[in-house]
């Protein structure tokens, strides 16, 4: 049987769980032992789908094709836990399970209550995730915070598993907040004790508290926290805000979060230490030897989660080049009112993310033709490959007003058009073209170059594709299909001969990259981008001083 671990969080929302799930996640991993990470989500969307970005930001697909919570893409990002459909679990899920049983008629002659039906359901998806699984650990992350009304079914399940399986097997991580008062030039340990407080009453005591903190946590203040909140003092952990998320692991490391995770669940571990994460990730990210400015031009562009993993992608290209990636995010409708050049001159490379919905598709095509005639390196990435098909027909084939269907469904030029397999659906959620599927690459494209392999496995999420009608007269003008869906002859990847680097593609490269293993994709993009600056500013060699550095425009 594994062990487990539950994480839950106090006092306010975005404290970072899914950071630290991961973290947690990546320092067992390091001492040999093998984990699995989960999310239970307490809405009642199935899954988050169909929820707006401003309401949850960025949607994570898993291989296996389901669309889960951004917290998703931390856990693959930090560690090697599989992840799929079963590492998130919300509300809705769990009550559609529940209901399809009881009109099967399996609790025939039973009222089905919260206690035990939901709560049973919900034991059964923990248990579920490492079934027939080689794991350690099991790492269950409880969405939302203590004290809501939402999370409850969730954390009694947690509080009745906990004593099914076990003190030993079976611990409780409480991620909660010391706030700093600024008049009083004092941390406060108040609402720690509240939320701790809190989970008691619903019989849960924590067992190790990580404390998000601006100030360092004195010895006697964590001795104060553990007597408050009934912790052993080497429980307390501080989880001081750090420069860049993969720093966490190290800090949690450096506290010995590790060994007291291991004494509580009485597990046998290796030594094992994080030392190539901390060369390979965090020392090259704080010592960049240069900059490089990307613009990423989207809809979403004022949240920070939207595009979560384009970013971090980003971030792992920077990485893999040695250098730090200056992020200009752009909101493609400015770019529609303004002449391009005001916004994008100066950019290294251009990025247009994917998105649904007509909104900003102008701006994005003017982005893309700006790329395109400056020979700026461009990355385009589903609904920005899209974007360049269509720039790619109304300016070099002449198709005047080529569109996707999606956008105009009158269109003379639909260059993107409906999947063949959508034309019947009509619901729509968990609907779209999801999941990984192969791609085969042309022999002599960049993209072929990038991965160095002639097969590979990307992630999408589409209704649209490229319309195999107009294949010839694109290839006619010099764009080239670089990679294509085999069995549907879909096209996967476009790119552009006669231009340094422009590529884009139907799939999601971001959701594959990791910190020590940046896509093959973005790490070209950004050395392309780099070899672009070079050319702007005269520098050769790389030399550090002949640099402009451009720090992150938030
Ligand atoms: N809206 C487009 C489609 O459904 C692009 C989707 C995306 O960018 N994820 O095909």
């Amino acid at each position: 049987m594994p062990k487990y671990i539950f994480v839950t969080g106090g006092v306010v929302s975005s404290l970072g769980k899914g950071i630290a799930s991961a973290s947690i996640g990546r320092i067992l991993e390091a001492k040999g032992l093998r984990v699995v990470l989960q999310k239970l989500d307490p809405y009642i969307n199935v899954d988050p789908g169909t929820m707006n970005p401003f309401q949850h930001g960025e949607v994570y697909v898993t291989e296996d094709g389901a669309e889960t919570d951004l917290d998703l893409g931390h856990y693959e990002r930090f560690t090697s836990s599989p992840i799929g459909r079963l590492n998130n679990v919300t509300t809705g899920q769990i009550y559609h399970s529940v209901i399809t049983k009881e009109r099967r008629g399996d609790y025939l002659g039973a009222t089905v209550q919260v206690v035990p039906h939901i709560t049973d359901e919900i034991k059964e998806r923990i248990r579920m995730v490492s079934k027939g699984k080689r794991v350690d650990v099991v790492i269950t992350e409880v969405g939302g915070t203590v004290g809501d009304i939402e999370s409850l079914p969730f954390l009694e399940s947690v509080r009745q598993f906990m004593l099914e399986v076990g003190r030993d097997n079976a611990i409780n991580i409480h991620l909660t907040l010391i706030p700093y008062i600024r008049g009083a030039g004092e941390l406060k340990t108040k609402p720690t004790q509240h939320s701790v407080g809190r989970l008691r009453e619903i019989g849960i005591q924590a067992d190790i508290l990580l404390c998000r903190t601006e100030k360092e946590l004195s010895k006697g203040m964590k001795e104060k926290i553990a007597l408050f909140c009934n912790v052993a003092p080497e429980a307390v952990i501080e989880a001081r805000d750090v420069e860049s998320i993969y720093e966490v692991p190290l800090c949690f490391r450096e506290q010995e979060l590790d060994k007291v995770i291991c004494r509580l669940l009485r597990l046998d571990y290796k030594a094992g230490n994080l030392n190539d994460w901390k060369k390979n990730v965090v020392d090259v990210l704080k010592n960049p030897k240069r900059s490089v400015q990307i613009a990423v031009v989207g809809k979403y562009i004022e949240l920070q989660d939207a595009y979560k993993s384009i970013y971090e992608a980003l971030k792992h290209g920077g990485i893999a080049n040695g250098v730090q990636v200056a992020l200009k995010r752009i909101d493609a409708e400015k770019l529609e009112a303004n002449p391009p050049e005001q916004l994008l001159k100066g950019c290294d490379g251009i990025l247009v993310p994917g998105g649904f919905g007509s909104r900003g598709i102008e701006g994005k095509v003017k982005a893309i033709q700006y790329a395109r005639t400056h020979k700026i390196p461009f990355f385009g990435i589903c609904l920005g490959m899209q974007c360049a098909a269509i720039e790619f027909a109304r300016n070099v084939l002449g198709f005047k007003g080529a569109n996707s269907t999606e956008f105009d469904s009158g269109t003379a030029y639909p260059v993107i058009s409906l999947l063949e397999e959508q034309q019947e659906v009509k619901s729509l959620g968990g609907t779209m073209r999801l999941g990984a599927y192969p791609c085969e690459l042309r022999h002599g494209s960049q993209a072929m170059t990038a991965y160095q392999k002639e097969t590979v496995w990307e992630r999408h999420r589409h209704r649209y594709e490229f319309n195999n009608r107009y294949l010839e007269e694109y290839e006619k003008a010099g764009m080239k299909i670089a990679g294509v869906y085999p069995k549907g002859n879909l096209v996967e990847v476009i790119e552009l001969d006669a231009h340094p680097w422009f590529i884009a593609c139907q799939y999601h490269p971001e959701f594959k990259s990791k910190p020590d293993r940046a896509h093959p994709l973005f790490r070209e993009f950004i050395r392309h981008a780099i070899k672009n600056n070079s050319k702007k500013s005269g520098v050769r060699n790389g030399k550090k001083e002949d640099l402009v550095s451009v720090r992150e425009e938030e």
